[in-house]
């Protein structure tokens, strides 16, 4: 099958897309059959030899647009390709990748899928399997008609470093005359805050609804803060605005990997749990024995979540 990996460079997350299309890479697509290329969109010409280091593969293709934007990228896609000779097109995780992975399918009569979690060759077709039905269910996918078009789901592979390459093929096209977005008169980056502490903390305490009011959190994090543990939360917590959603923890926030994760007044819904299951070392704090995150986890401790991380705080901190 020969792929090509789109990346984009002009994202401040784009070291993080080429570990994630690194390690899906890795994955499923290793094989000796297999050949691979990646295509760089970049806008700013002092980034290019950053970007060639990130690249998973060994030839590349680097392009130089105005701005990503979907107009364009889809417009110099069609520039640089001849989708006739390329079988399937990997766009990295979030919403621009899935937003260009189907309009790029349905230019070049292709078919689609979004945030994909794995995939398997076979011959004429490609299956590749997502989540379906709020994440309970695990659904497989015929795609039949080439070039098909997917965009990763968030935490379908571990991100994988990418190793510096000795050599790589590289041809380079310059497509900044090319604005097939001129009905936008003005665009602007502003860059929210991210999960990206979550996703590399060692140390994790995540709250749930079982804290009851913003008060409560603010106190939970303080005693999160004063542990050195990186603070997340359940989704009714972030969605009550008792903290900002970059909190979020799970299939809608962070996927994280911490050594060790406490989780207070969390249930455990399999959408929350995803985010936490590479843990090492899962510690529940619950009410409830009948609470799905009680199975799941190592240590399970049935009590109010704040007389126990009280008392946790005072002897660490003591
Ligand atoms: C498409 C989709 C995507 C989703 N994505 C996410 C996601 O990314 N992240 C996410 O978190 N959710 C997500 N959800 C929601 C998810 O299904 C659950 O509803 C949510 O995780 C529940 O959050 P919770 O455990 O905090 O609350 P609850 O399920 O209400 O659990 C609260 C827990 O606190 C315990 N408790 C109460 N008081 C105390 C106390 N004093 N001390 C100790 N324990 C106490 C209770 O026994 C209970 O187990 C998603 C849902 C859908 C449909």
């Amino acid at each position: 099958m020969i792929f090509k990996a789109i990346l984009n460079g002009s994202s401040p997350s784009v070291a993080a897309q080429a570990e994630e299309l690194n390690g899906f890479i890795r994955k499923h697509l290793s094989s000796g059959d297999n050949i691979g290329s990646t295509i760089v969109f970049y806008a700013k010409k002092e980034a290019k030899n950053a970007l060639l280091g990130l690249v998973p593969t060994e030839s590349v293709k680097l392009v130089r647009v105005a701005r990503y934007q979907p107009e364009n990228i889809l417009e110099a896609l069609q520039t640089v390709e001849n989708a006739e000779k390329t079988h399937l097109y990997l766009f990295p995780s979030g919403f621009a990748g899935s937003e260009i992975a189907v309009r790029w399918a349905c230019r070049m009569k292709g078919s689609s899928l979004v945030q994909v979690k794995q995939i398997e060759c076979s011959g004429a077709q490609l299956i590749a399997r997502k989540t379906v039905y709020a994440n309970h269910v695990l659904g497989t996918f015929k795609l039949t008609q080439k070039p098909y078009c997917i965009s990763l789901a968030k935490g379908s592979a571990d991100r994988q470093a990418i190793t510096i390459r000795d050599k790589r093929i590289v041809t380079e096209h310059d497509l900044t005359g090319l604005q097939k977005d001129r009905f936008i008169k003005h665009s602007n980056w502003i860059p929210t805050e991210t999960t990206q502490d979550l996703e590399a903390a060692t140390f994790l305490i995540v709250g749930g609804r079982g804290m009851h009011s913003k008060e409560n959190t603010q106190r939970l994090k303080k005693i999160a803060d004063a542990l050195g543990a990186a603070f997340g939360v359940s989704r009714p917590v972030a969605m009550s605005a008792w903290t900002p959603l970059h909190r979020m923890i799970g299939v809608s926030g962070a996927m994280t990997k911490p050594e060790v994760c406490i989780a207070a007044g969390v249930s455990g819904a399999a959408a929350f749990y995803a985010g936490i299951e590479k843990s090492k070392t899962i510690v529940a704090i619950n009410t409830d024995i009948r609470a799905p995150i009680i199975k799941a986890a190592d240590v399970a401790i049935i009590d109010d979540y704040k007389a126990v991380m009280a008392e946790l705080a005072k002897i660490v901190l003591c």
